[in-house]
């Protein structure tokens, strides 16, 4: 089983790809302006890479995995803007379903759906998701004191962040505007984050059967202030939150299938 682990900006996996380069035995391939990190972390067969921005990027990162390197399941990690009624800043959201908010063949075809698949939300991998909300909820209880210094908790107002689990929509805009986060919740008002990247991955996932999972780091509320603070909250919170949930993650793996 190898596991595809992939992020839209560097910061967010920046450490493990380091845990990687480290490892002896480990290697990195070059295909189509990406490096695919490819070996072990603590024995679990993995491939990272960094995807980079939007919905091509990310499903062309997508189909490599499965392609070229025969990843069995996919997990990506990233930051969000919040627009659940309940979903603030350094909160983490994991996807059940995802959603292209911004796919709209209409009168073609219904709002959303991908034309030719018959498909409007992506569901993801009921265990994996198990699993990554497991590895989530231990680093909030037990490594997000440290990993995240108090001053830059207080900063963000991160107090005690929830877990959401549901719906995620992703688009190819990074919405930083009150009306167009409106017009996203009258048609998917189910959604707790935007993006710009899940659901392709999750629709690539779909046509070629392979697992995935999403998991979000909230930065923002996808309002007029949402670009304010993103380079600090990425480099000081997003990449801690990723690289402690992605090592709990893999280190769960371990033990479990040193015990099965
Ligand atoms: N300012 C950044 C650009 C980040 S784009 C830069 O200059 O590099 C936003 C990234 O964070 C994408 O990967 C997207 O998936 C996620 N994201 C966070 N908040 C978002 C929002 N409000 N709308 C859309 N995407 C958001």
């Amino acid at each position: 089983m190898t596991i595809g682990i992939l992020a839209a900006m560097h910061d967010e996996v920046a450490d493990l790809i380091g845990d990687m380069t480290r490892q002896s035995g480990n290697h990195v391939r070059r295909i189509g302006m990406r490096d695919y990190h490819v070996g072990e972390l603590e024995g679990q067969p993995c491939v990272v890479v960094l995807a980079r921005i939007g919905k091509v990027a990310a499903a062309a990162t997508a189909v490599t995995l499965i392609r070229e390197f025969g990843v069995t399941e996919i997990v990506f990690t990233g930051l969000a803007g919040g627009v659940g009624q309940h979903v603030k800043v350094g909160d983490i959201v994991i996807a059940d379903r995802l959603v292209q908010h911004d796919m709209d063949a209409r009168p073609l075809f219904p709002h959303h759906e991908v034309p030719l698949l018959g498909q409007s939300e992506f569901v993801t991998a009921v265990a994996l998701g198990a699993e990554l909300k497991a590895a989530a909820e231990v680093f909030l209880r037990e490594d997000l004191q440290h990993m995240v210094l108090p001053d830059v908790r207080t900063t963000f107002g991160i107090g005690q962040p929830l877990l959401h689990v549901g719906m995620i929509a992703s688009g190819d805009q990074f919405v930083a505007d009150i009306g167009q986060v409106n017009s996203i919740l009258s048609a998917l008002p189910d959604a707790l984050a935007v993006e710009m990247e899940g659901a392709a991955v999750a629709q690539i996932c779909f046509e070629y059967d392979v697992p995935c999972a999403v998991l979000r780091t909230i930065s923002d509320r996808a309002d007029a202030s949402a670009h304010i603070d993103f380079g600090k909250f990425l480099s000081d919170v997003a990449s801690h939150y990723s690289t402690g949930i992605l090592r709990r993650f893999i280190a769960a793996r371990r033990s479990n299938h040193a015990t099965n």
